[in-house]
Parts: C-alpha cells; structure tokens; sequence
C-alpha cells in the first residue's frame, strides 16, 4: 500500500491557499481535469472584504476587516463557518473556503464552499461588543447569506451564541424567522441533536472502515488522540466504545499516556472540572511531539494544522492516520508518509462528519419538522461510510493516496456539474 506521488510546489513554506493548491494540482493530474475546468475551480466565485465599525464599551469605534469567500457553489449553496481570530487573512479564508467545496462533495451533500472571517480576538471582547460585531457583520453581508445562497455556521472563535445573533438579525432584515440562514445554531432555536458529537463520530465511523480495509481488528488496537476539544474528545471516547485502547491524549497543557489504557470518560469529566483542559490528569506526561511518535495503531490529530511536518513525519510510527483537524498534516508530509505506507484519512473525509449534520439541520429547518438524534446519527453513518468506500475505490482506479483519491472524488463531481450547467 505505498504509493509514489509526483512532487508538490518545491517552495518550502506556502501560504494556506498555496498549499491547498499543491494537492489540488496533483488530484488534477492524476483525474487528467481538463484547464477550463482547472481554471473555474482553482479560483474563488466570489470574494467579499468589508470594514465594519463598531462601538466598543468605552464608547470609541473599532474598524474590524471582515471577509466572505464563496469558493463555489456549483452542488448547491455554499456552506462554510465563520472564524473570528486575529490571524484571519484573506489566503487563509480563501484556502478555508475551497476546502469547503471539496468537502462537501466528498460527503455527497448538495452544498458548495464557502468560509468568512473577521479579524479580532473574541477573548479579549465584552459580550456586548461580539454581538454588535457580529450583527454588523451579518448586514455586511446581507446579500451574501442565504438558506438558498450562502449559509453560515461556527468555526474557531464562533459558536451557537454568534449563530443565534446572525439568525436574528438575518430574520430581523427579511421580515419573517430564518433559521435555516446558518447552522450550528442553539437546539431551541432549531439547532440539530447529533450536532455535538457529529464530528468525532465521523472521526470514528471512518477509522473502523480504514480498519476493516486494513484488516485491523480494532479490539485492542491502540490509539494516540491529539487535541482534547470538542472533535478529540469525542473521537477518543467513541473509539473506545469500538474497543481501541486509547494510550495517549493531549491538550494545550501537554500530552498524558497511560499503556494500560485511559479511561476517556473520566478524562473528559475531569477536564470539565478542570477549566476545559487535562492540566493536573493522572498518567504519565509526554509531549505533544512524543505523542505523535508513539508506537500506536491508530493516530488522530484533533488539535490544529501543521502538527505532522516534514520534520516529524519520519518518526511517526502509527499505521493508520484519522486527521479530525483541518489540515494536521503539511503538504510536505505527505510524501514521506505514503513512503512508508503510512494509511491517511484526509481531514476532508475524516472530519466532515460535522458538516453533514450542519446540512442535517438545515434540511431540518427547511422541513420545520426535527428528527431524532437516532436518525441523525444513523444518517450520518450511512453518509461517511458511502464517503469512504467511494474514496476508498478511487485510489485503486487511480493508484493514489486517500488523500489525493479524496479531491479526485470531491474536483471530478464539481468539474462535472460545471459541464453540465456550462460556463455563460
Ligand atoms: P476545540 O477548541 O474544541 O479543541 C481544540 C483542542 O486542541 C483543545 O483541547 C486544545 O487544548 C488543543 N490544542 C490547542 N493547541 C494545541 C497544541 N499545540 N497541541 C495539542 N493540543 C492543542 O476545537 P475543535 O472544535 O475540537 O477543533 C479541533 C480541530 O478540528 C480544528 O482543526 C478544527 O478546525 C477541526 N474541525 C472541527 C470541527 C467541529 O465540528 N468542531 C469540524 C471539522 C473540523
């Protein structure tokens, strides 16, 4: 199961957009995409800047640039979240938003990318001051949004408080409630059950098929989980319900490895207790680079990009990589891990559990009728799976990565609706 990849860009540091493009380029290649094709999809549809003066607590008018990029929106509405951190960037939002498309498509639903982003730090802001950025950033952006257009839901620095105030405001302007304006919303505000734990499941639904595939039984099998947060401790907990003995976890306070195993139900809870982070956990203490080297069956890096580099990528001793994250690997990874037959499932299959409940919800809203979290999770299962066999068969017919057979699956069923809508 190695594979030999043609090389990517040869600059050694690129930009998010840049190093979305390198693998881009080569699932082009290898689904031999014609250049007009190439042309539509390496370009963003629509990008939208804006400055968006706001009152502060103390009475002064703060300016705070905001974006939207709609990357496409050929399957359907473009679906992406909103990201309030000060490294927000255009290239970053842009990169952000064409993941988006790709994995949309991947998963089959009928959305396109998209992503927003407003730069600030959203710790250092009162309540009042988020919500009335929040709302002047929805106005900004008012002929953007749209159940049918654009549709919006959380990502770093966001969650179900933003969203809520982004409905309302949304609805205030048309005149009638919307809430299928933006997902990730509060449940009583029509938020979906199954949201929560949507990711991780995911997460978990394609590790046991990457580990049928492989013929590992996941009875036993050992696991190291990087990123204690909403996508890392969920993965780690309903791996363990699969039978993984979880060794390894670690948040921004470090790594905590137990070889007999740890028990993630208790870590969770003392977490909890604990101001959201392990700090104090009983087991023994490694670092976050140790924790990736671990000789373990299975790693998921549930934390933030870049973690697997070129640099570390020759010690990582796992068979089976689940990138819960956006981005955990760098492109120049890539390579060095298919060299050692190293299996990975790219953040675009592994994670994108949680943007298949998100369209969950808006069918949902759209319905005005609520399904069970039973349903919800059965569909999602169903979903990933169908996700993964149908990547799982492009690499045979392409002999490439899962990686690279990914964006052939997500780049060959946008490029095709492109031709059938044609270009005016
Ligand atoms: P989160 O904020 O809930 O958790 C992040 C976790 O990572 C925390 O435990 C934090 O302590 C830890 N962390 C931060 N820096 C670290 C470091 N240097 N080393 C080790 N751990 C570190 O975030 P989340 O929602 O779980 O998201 C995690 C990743 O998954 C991000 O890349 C995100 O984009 C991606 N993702 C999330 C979702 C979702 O539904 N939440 C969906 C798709 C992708």
């Amino acid at each position: 199961m190695t594979y030999k990849e043609p090389a990517p860009l040869s600059k050694t540091h690129l930009n998010p957009f840049e190093s979305m493009m390198s693998r881009f380029d080569i699932a082009a290649k290898a689904l031999g995409l014609d250049d007009s094709s190439y042309n539509v999809l390496k370009s963003p549809a629509k990008v939208v800047m804006v400055n968006l003066p706001v009152v502060m607590d103390n009475g002064k008018v703060q300016v705070f640039e905001g974006y939207r990029v709609v990357h496409n929106a050929n399957l359907g509405p473009s679906k992406g979240g909103i990201r309030y951190s000060m490294d927000v960037n255009l290239d970053e939002v842009k990169a952000l938003a064409a993941w988006m498309t790709w994995k949309c498509a991947v998963v089959g639903i009928p959305y396109g990318g998209g992503k927003g982003g407003v730069k600030c730090d959203p710790r250092s802001m009162s309540k009042g001051e988020l919500e009335r950025l929040t709302r002047a950033y929805t106005v900004s952006m008012i002929d953007v949004f749209g159940p049918e257009k654009d549709i919006p839901a959380p990502d770093m620095g966001t969650g179900p408080q933003e969203m809520a105030w982004l409905m309302d405001e949304y609805s205030k302007i048309k005149g009638y409630s919307c809430p299928a304006v933006v997902t990730g919303k509060p449940l009583v505000l029509g938020g979906s059950l199954g949201r929560v734990e949507a990711t991780g499941r995911g997460v978990m639904v394609t590790a046991r098929s990457a580990m049928a595939k492989m013929g590992i039984n996941p009875v036993g099998a050992t696991c190291a989980v990087q990123g204690f947060g909403n996508v890392g401790s969920i993965s780690a907990k309903l791996l363990a319900t699969q039978g993984l003995k979880i060794v390894a976890i670690s948040d921004v306070t470090g790594g905590y490895y137990n070889a007999e195993g740890i028990n993630i139900e208790e870590a969770i809870a003392y977490r909890d207790r604990n101001q959201g982070t392990l700090e104090g956990f009983k087991a023994d203490r490694i670092s976050n680079n140790e924790l990736l080297t671990l000789d373990v069956t299975v790693l998921v890096p549930a934390a933030m990009e870049d973690q697997i580099t070129a640099e570390n990528a020759n010690d990582i001793k796992a068979k089976l990589i689940v990138e819960g994250a956006n981005g955990p690997t760098s492109w120049n990874a890539d390579e060095i891990l298919n060299g050692k037959g190293i299996m990975v499932v790219p953040d675009i299959l592994a994670n994108a559990g949680g943007v298949t409940v998100s369209y969950f919800e808006w069918v949902q809203n759209r319905l005005g009728y609520y399904w069970t979290e039973e349903r919800v999770n059965r569909r999602a299962d169903r979903t990933m799976k169908m996700a993964f066999e149908a990547v799982y068969a492009a690499a045979q017919k392409y002999n490439v990565s899962w990686r690279i057979a990914a964006y052939v699956v997500s780049i060959d069923k946008v490029a095709n609706t492109q031709k059938f809508r044609g270009v005016f």
